[in-house]
Order: C-alpha cells, then sequence, then structure tokens
C-alpha cells in the first residue's frame, strides 16, 4: 500500500467520525410547538394530556400520551420532547395528547 492510500485509509474515518461529532441532532432545528398553534389547535394538541378537555374529547383517557402514541419518534426515548409524524416540523411533549392519538398495535 502506498503512503498516499494509507494515509486516505486512516485520515478519512477520522474525519468522517469528527463531522458526525459536530452535526446537529436531527430534531434540533425544530421549534416546540405551542398550544395555540393552528396545527395544534386544529387536532386538539395540549403539553399534558391531563389538561385535555374531556367535553370535547370523550374518548379521550389519561394512559393516552405522546409518548405512547403510534406517531411519537424522539431521538432518543427518554426524550421530553420529541417529533411526531402529524406535527411535521414542531416537537411535541412526551405527556401530551391530540385528538389524532393511535395506539401501537401489539404484537401476539
Ligand atoms: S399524533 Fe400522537 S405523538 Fe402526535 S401529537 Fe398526537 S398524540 Fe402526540
Amino acid at each position: 500500500m502506498s503512503q498516499i492510500n494509507r494515509r486516505v485509509v486512516l485520515l478519512v474515518p477520522v474525519a468522517a467520525g469528527l463531522a458526525g461529532l459536530h452535526a446537529p441532532p436531527a430534531c434540533a432545528a425544530f421549534k416546540r410547538v405551542e398550544e395555540t398553534e393552528p396545527k395544534a389547535t386544529a387536532i386538539g394538541y395540549r403539553h399534558d394530556s391531563t389538561r385535555v378537555d374531556p367535553a370535547r374529547y370523550p374518548k379521550h383517557n389519561a394512559d393516552q400520551k405522546c409518548l405512547n402514541c403510534l406517531a411519537w419518534a424522539p431521538e432518543k426515548p427518554a426524550d421530553e420532547w420529541g417529533e411526531c409524524d402529524l406535527m411535521s416540523d414542531r416537537l411535541v411533549h412526551r405527556i401530551g395528547w391530540c385528538s389524532s392519538y393511535k395506539k401501537p398495535k401489539r404484537k401476539a
């Protein structure tokens, strides 16, 4: 192996690793959704599932939270805020809720 090829083999993975350290997490660019935003009000989103109006959403129950919704997609399981498939460029709170809540199917 020539000296140049050896440098490429050794330095490319190092450079790629450093670039990865400085790359922002995928959701870092997203803002937290506000409950008053039209995209949130349209689906009755609340930051806290216990604050959902039972008169308006009679099928809601307090066990339903973003963290156990099919659309919840945080970077890390313990993240307080995470992406939701419905709120394309916003983050939702892990104990939040909206009327599009979807319980994941259990494996048999
Ligand atoms: S779809 Fe699910 S994760 Fe998204 S806001 Fe509604 S309850 Fe939360």
